[in-house]
């Protein structure tokens, strides 16, 4: 890609995040930057959307440190971040691009008001004065990001137009199947009546780790995992009714990292054909599957990261 094509969008991106213009990014300006973005977008009580916004631009800031500030300075400049750009340092560095995956997400959640899982038009709007990007480039609008133009805007389709604000060689590099390693993840908790004690244990046991993400569930399951724990889960409908369909539906909107399905083993339910599909759909989407609490206990440890606490605690105070 000619360097005249992506330098104007470069520099912008740069300037975006030297909030204090004084031509060198360091960690304070995406600290700063995440401060923008939080009061602008969440609740003074929000803790947790705020905490995760927080961590996820003190991340991006090691993993941008780590690939352009080349002079080992402790602060990027302009020309060290176009230079990185030029030899194609953020293009394919699977940490940057995790990172940067899991600021969307942050941005995403914050942005989604009413947290049910997508961005309706009012509530997208408001990504440009909270992040200074330039509402006259149409690639951002909404119609633009909507791209399967049904009036709402998920995760998936904001990571995907992010591609459009870097100049990279690969544009599947950032694209949207591929989930972040680190970060909030959406997890699916499903549970049969004979299981459903089994899965209550396991939650328990696992609430901390729990915690750290999205999680939904099919009716009776989600709403008592709630009442027992506290937890917030999205809850379905209840998986007769056709709570695992919805399940798969959010599988193939790329919102679910885990499936945790504690199924009846023992016998059969009417609903059976619709437990299929679902597991189906996971196959596809490539996303682990946890039958049991052994499973279950190995995948959350692989999704949850150690969130270094005191970024977000430190930054709220
Ligand atoms: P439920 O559904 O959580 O509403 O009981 C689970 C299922 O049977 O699939």
């Amino acid at each position: 890609m000619a360097h005249e094509d992506w330098l104007p969008r470069i520099t912008s991106i740069f300037r975006m995040y030297d909030l204090d213009g004084d031509g060198q990014l360091g960690r304070e300006d995406l600290i700063a930057y995440a401060g923008r973005v939080a009061e602008n977008l969440t609740e003074p009580g929000d803790t947790k959307r705020r905490a995760a916004l927080y961590d996820a631009y003190a991340e991006l800031w090691t993993q941008l440190s780590a690939v352009s500030d080349t002079d080992r300075g402790g602060r990027i400049s302009e020309q060290e971040f176009v230079a990185a750009t030029a030899r194609g340092a953020f293009d394919g560095d699977p940490h940057f691009r995790d990172s940067t995956l899991r600021a969307l997400d942050a941005l995403a959640d914050a942005l989604d008001r009413d947290g049910d899982g997508t961005i309706d038009p009012a509530e997208y709007e408001r990504i440009f004065g909270a992040t200074g990007l330039d509402t006259t480039t149409s690639a951002l609008g909404f119609a633009a990001v909507d791209t399967d133009g049904d009036g709402r805007i998920t995760r998936a389709e904001l990571r995907a137009a992010a591609v459009h604000l870097y100049p990279l060689a690969d544009p599947a590099w950032l694209t949207t199947d591929a989930a972040p390693t680190s970060g909030p993840r959406g997890i699916a908790l499903v549970a049969h009546d004979t299981r459903k004690a089994d899965l209550l244990g396991w939650t328990e046991r696992r609430a901390k780790e729990l915690e750290q993400h999205r999680l939904f569930g099919t009716g009776t399951t989600g709403t008592l995992i709630t009442r027992r724990l506290g937890l917030p889960v999205t809850a379905l409908r209840s998986g007769p009714l056709g709570g695992d369909q919805q399940i798969g539906a959010l599988v193939t909107r790329g919102e679910i990292d885990l499936l945790v399905f504690f199924f009846d083993p023992l016998s059969s339910h009417p609903h059976g054909d619709d437990v299929r599909a679902l597991i189906r759909l996971a196959v596809l989407a490539n996303i682990p599957v946890a039958l049991n609490a052994a499973s279950a206990d190995a995948m959350i440890l692989a999704l949850t990261p150690h969130i270094p606490a005191q970024v977000g605690a430190a930054a709220l105070t």
